[in-house]
């Protein structure tokens, strides 16, 4: 355990906490938080795909929501664009509970969840996956890894990199390299990329049986709008959820735009909402945050960095916490409570 993770507890497990969060919640809180999560899952769901996305089990998650619901004023993201476009007040001590790309647990298991607790929740979608019923890249990277037939590959696309793959440690290390390839290449053809790791691993991944692990993992639009007629903000996670310091000027404007329109297509309601895939802070690139304006959203959400002061914040990058799995309770209640020793980075 680290030092801030020590102190998280301290404060958590400590009377005062109570004390400060109740004072918060009756004068005011000088924060505004936001929590991201992906999946809300139980450990089998992440053999074969990527773990790193159940962020919190159903168990964990509905303490969570339970403790959000005694100290906080959950809100969801229209009431945020409300207040960024109208001023519209926000409530005491706002706090915003997102779940990032689509997974079908959103429906199953954090719908209700959030239902009994009669909180609202923002949901953020990459609308190409749940159109084209193929995997999210990260999940497919691990799959092809996991199973692959070989012991070691060569690629050489966008470089060349031997990768072994003959045991689960040097495996994990290969999947981190090629997620950290996608994340990191700028104009990466994704798709020439994934058949080179299909072809080359020999794992068998056909259209259909991808589809199949797609049908477990990932919502339908009937499912993305239940939520949405649920009460629950559905708005953009882009398209094809493509880190966008990475994409051309045009693919840039193309994904901001097609996950927009698709959404509110199918939804029939506005879209003012973009949280940025992998979550990178966007104050190093302003073409990025001018192509977000233009596309018209009104607020953007990046990922793992920190908490925004709710008096003066940038609604292109409102800043979120990530929950990670596993957190004890008490280091959790620490973080909500002095939120500025969540991790920054991540
Ligand atoms: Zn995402």
């Amino acid at each position: 355990m680290g030092l801030r993770d020590k102190v998280a507890t301290i404060v958590g497990r400590a009377q005062p906490f109570e004390v400060l969060l109740r004072a918060q919640h009756r004068v005011g809180s000088p924060w505004l938080l936001a929590i991201t999560y992906h999946s809300a899952a139980s450990p089998e769901r992440t053999v074969r795909f990527d773990p790193g996305v159940v962020d919190t089990s159903p168990e964990e998650f509905e303490r969570q929501v339970a403790f959000f619901a005694k100290h906080f004023d959950p809100i969801g993201v229209t009431e945020l664009a409300n207040h960024i476009e109208t001023g519209a007040k926000l409530p005491k001590a706002p706090l915003l509970i997102t779940f990032d790309d689509g997974y079908l647990d959103n429906h199953d298991v954090v719908l209700p969840i959030l239902q009994k607790h009669n909180l609202k929740g923002t949901f953020f979608i990459a609308t190409d996956y749940i159109d084209s019923r193929q995997l999210f890249w990260w999940d497919k990277i691990n799959y092809i890894l996991k199973t692959a037939k070989v012991a070691s590959i060569t690629i050489t696309y966008p470089q060349t990199v031997e990768l072994k793959i003959d045991n689960a440690s040097s495996t994990e290390a290969a999947i981190k390299k090629c997620l950290r390839i996608v994340k990191d290449t700028y104009d990466l053809d994704l798709v020439k990329f994934l058949d080179q790791l299909t072809e080359l691993t020999k794992t068998e991944l056909t259209p259909t049986t991808e589809r199949k692990f797609a049908d477990e993992l990932l919502m339908t639009w009937d499912h993305v709008r239940r939520l949405a007629s649920a009460g629950m903000d559905v708005q953009s996670h882009t398209a094809s959820h493509r880190v966008l310091q990475t994409l051309t000027p045009d693919n840039l404007e193309h994904e901001l735009h097609r996950s927009k329109t698709v959404l509110a297509d199918r939804l029939g309601h506005r879209i003012h909402t973009v949280s940025y895939p992998v979550g990178k802070p966007l104050a190093d690139v302003p073409h990025v945050k001018e192509a977000v304006k233009r596309a018209g959203y009104t607020l953007g959400f990046s990922n793992a960095s920190g908490v925004s002061n709710r008096w003066s914040f940038d609604p292109i990058e409102v800043r979120r916490m990530a929950a990670p799995y596993g957190m004890r309770p008490d280091t959790f209640s620490g973080y909500m409570t002095l939120p500025k020793l969540a991790a920054t980075s991540g």
